[in-house]
């Protein structure tokens, strides 16, 4: 790997950051605020929150089985993705290489830090080589994307070629694992401390079911952590955000209960899916999703919409031709679908 200094833009490696009023007390007891130009009134609301998120983050270390220090928590998985462009990825000079077809919040972030955006396609079983990747890389290139279990495809990537990717590349493998709770494949978040040029990024968005509450995580290296803290907006994560986490933290049973229950529907909706006539393919999954070729994706998908039953089109993206991507939901919206389908 290069020295961290050589992967981060010059500007930022020198940034004298923001010091919040909240920040320079920090460690002594205190009673009285009057630093903040806050309203003493209009209590908890009135106090800006934790610029840090210690608490939540002291929760979430002991669910995820990440110490405090490595990890970063920001407005949805949005922010650690536009933050490592911002960071790293000189504008105009810098590139970073992805899976393709894959999330495409990687390539938006790009395109408005104006950084060149290299896509390798994945082969016909949606899987990559560590070797395809780094050769598309160059002495520009900052950051390697995969996302595994990856969307919208939704299967997992080959571990193995994350690893190799991992260790053959001299700049930061960014692993996006938003889906793992859904997959048997062992986390790479897990193995943080074996490599310092990897970022894993989770999101309370999809198991944990706090997609309105916007709060996104990214694990790494305590040094890339602290070039993230020094960046972000001092108050990234709101009040409000922070105390509904927390709850959720409390129970991470429920969680696993929701998993269960997703992972039984998902098998259900397979198997209807593969007995319809205008399913050609049904693709192996490791989300709480699915990606299913059908005859023709555009014709069924305006057929659900005008029956008020949304689900993804992806027959536009590359490798997903004619491909309906159906999230699972409850037993009863599971089997409208179905019912839809096969009056279709
Ligand atoms: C849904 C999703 C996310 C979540 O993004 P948030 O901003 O945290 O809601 C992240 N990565 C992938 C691949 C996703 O599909």
């Amino acid at each position: 790997m290069k020295s961290l200094q050589e992967l981060t833009r010059p500007n930022i490696w020198s940034l004298a950051p923001y010091s919040s009023a909240r920040n320079e007390y920090a460690g002594r007891e205190a009673r009285v605020f009057l630093d903040a130009n806050e309203n003493p009134y209009n209590a908890p609301f009135n106090r800006y929150p934790d610029p840090l998120q210690l608490e939540l983050k002291a929760a979430i270390s002991n669910v995820k089985g990440v110490a405090v220090e490595s990890i970063f928590l920001g407005n949805g998985s949005d922010e650690p993705i536009d933050l490592v462009y911002r960071c790293f990825c000189q504008p105009g000079v810098d590139n970073v290489v992805a899976i393709e077809p894959t999330y495409g919040m990687y390539k938006v972030c790009a395109d408005i830090n104006d950084v060149e955006y290299r896509p390798v396609l994945l082969d016909e079983h949606y899987q990559i080589t560590a070797d395809k990747l780094l050769k598309a890389t160059d002495s520009h290139t900052k950051l390697i994307w995969i996302c595994s279990p990856n969307n919208p495809t939704g299967n997992n990537i080959n571990r193995e070629e994350i690893v190799k990717t991992i260790e053959g590349f001299e700049g930061l493998v960014m692993v996006d694992e938003a889906y793992s709770d859904f997959s048997a494949q062992k986390t790479l978040r897990s193995e943080l401390s074996r490599y310092p040029n990897l970022i894993v990024l989770n999101t309370m968005s999809k198991a944990w079911g706090c997609a309105a509450i916007r709060l996104g995580m990214a694990f790494a290296s305590k040094e890339i952590i602290e070039i993230f803290n020094k960046v972000k907006y001092p108050y990234n994560v709101n009040l409000l955000t922070q105390q509904q986490a927390l709850e959720a933290m409390k129970d991470p049973f429920e969680v696993d209960k929701w998993v269960k229950l997703l992972l039984e529907e998902r098998k259900r909706m397979i198997d209807s899916f593969k007995l319809l006539p205008i399913c050609q393919e049904v693709y192996p999954t490791d989300a709480n999703f699915f990606l299913a070729k059908m005859t023709d994706a555009k014709q069924i998908y305006d057929y659900l919409v005008d029956r008020g039953i949304i689900v993804r089109n992806r027959n536009r993206v590359q490798l997903c031709q004619n491909c309906l991507r159906i999230t699972i939901g409850t037993k009863t919206e599971n089997g409208e679908l179905i019912a839809a389908l096969r009056q279709y």
